[in-house]
């Protein structure tokens, strides 16, 4: 083992997504990059007092370099600390294609791994999750699984059409695979342009409901859940972004479900947009700069200010830990 996440500081998902369910709030599970995104998370959970999971896809790791991400969650850790916060933090492998990249993943510090076999068959989703279960439970190392299929563009995974995960085959596959929680598709799509405008963007939660009736406090997930905030899109077209009109997931069906059985919410795209509009508007504003710090900083600056009114908004979880300064 190269890095036991034990020893970067580093939780399993289980303990937090208990708290969750049992206090009606849901996890942020943000992901990040570069150590700029890291820190915008960390700064805005460990001072609203938020649990966090560090997220990265197999590109984001392959991006940062796959030694680079353990030390960057290690750092996290260590900037809640020195703020005097205690929040729980996790790492993440985000739809994670296969057996051998979760085994890399764990080697390498991850607290908690998604395997996603939600576009094979029903049993040969079951077969994939219980081989990663049973491996990554060797190790204290959560998983998440994933029933039904999201719209949108994730990665290299493209999907036209929603497929709504069926009630009435959770159970089974929870049973069968043994996973830690499950992500489900209810209406959720990954990516920028979800839905168009004039578009009633709506969450099925009475299939969350029908969902929860089968597992009672097993831990759901939501993917792609972003709302993509109009005054980001706007910020971004004024300085010479092009971005096609679009709307994201409402707040509001948002915080509905996270007072349900829905224990972690993933967003990615919300954070993107912040970031790229804060450095875009620095370059529109100061087009002289060219110090890196003058304009990811502010980039910076404008994600993690965005995730603090996410956490209130639409997670629930501010204060469910020491908040730090
Ligand atoms: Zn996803």
């Amino acid at each position: 083992m190269k890095y036991n996440y034990k020893d970067l500081g580093l939780v399993n998902t289980k303990e937090m997504f208990k708290k969750a369910n049992e206090n009606g709030y849901s996890v942020p599970a943000f992901n990040f990059n570069n150590m700029e995104q890291m820190q915008a998370i960390i700064e805005a959970c460990a001072e609203m007092g938020s649990p966090v999971i560090l997220q990265c896809s197999t590109g984001a790791r392959n991006y940062m370099g796959k030694e680079v991400v353990p030390l960057l969650a290690k750092a996290a850790v260590e900037i809640a600390r020195a703020k005097g916060s205690d929040i729980p933090v996790a790492l993440n492998l985000d739809h994670g294609p296969d057996f051998d990249t979760i085994k890399d993943c764990i080697e390498y510090g991850f607290s908690s791994v998604m395997i996603d076999g939600s576009h094979y068959t029903f049993e040969e989703n079951i077969a994939m999750s219980k081989e990663v279960a049973e491996y990554a439970h060797q190790f204290d190392v959560s998983v998440e699984a994933e029933l039904g299929v999201l719209a949108g563009v994730e990665d290299d995974v493209v999907a036209e059409e929603t497929i709504y995960t069926k009630p009435e085959e959770v159970e089974e596959f929870v049973a069968k695979s043994g996973v830690d929680s499950l992500a489900i598709a209810i209406g959720t799509s990954h990516g920028a342009h979800k839905f168009k405008p004039g578009d009633d963007p709506k969450l099925r939660l009475d299939i969350l409901k029908e969902i929860e009736k089968k597992i009672p406090g097993f831990p759901i997930v939501l993917h792609g859940s972003s709302s993509v905030p109009q005054e980001y899109v706007e910020m971004i077209k004024k300085y010479g972004g092009e971005l096609k009109d679009a709307i994201g997931i409402p707040d509001e069906q948002l915080r509905l479900a996270s007072k349900s059985a829905v224990a972690k919410i993933n967003v990615d795209t919300d954070g993107r947009l912040a970031f790229t509009a804060g450095i875009r508007k620095t370059f529109g504003d100061k087009p002289a700069e060219f110090d890196p710090r003058k304009y990811l900083g502010p980039a910076k600056e404008l994600m993690k200010a965005y995730y603090k009114t996410k956490l209130a908004d639409v997670f629930g979880s501010e204060g469910a830990y020491t908040k730090g300064k």
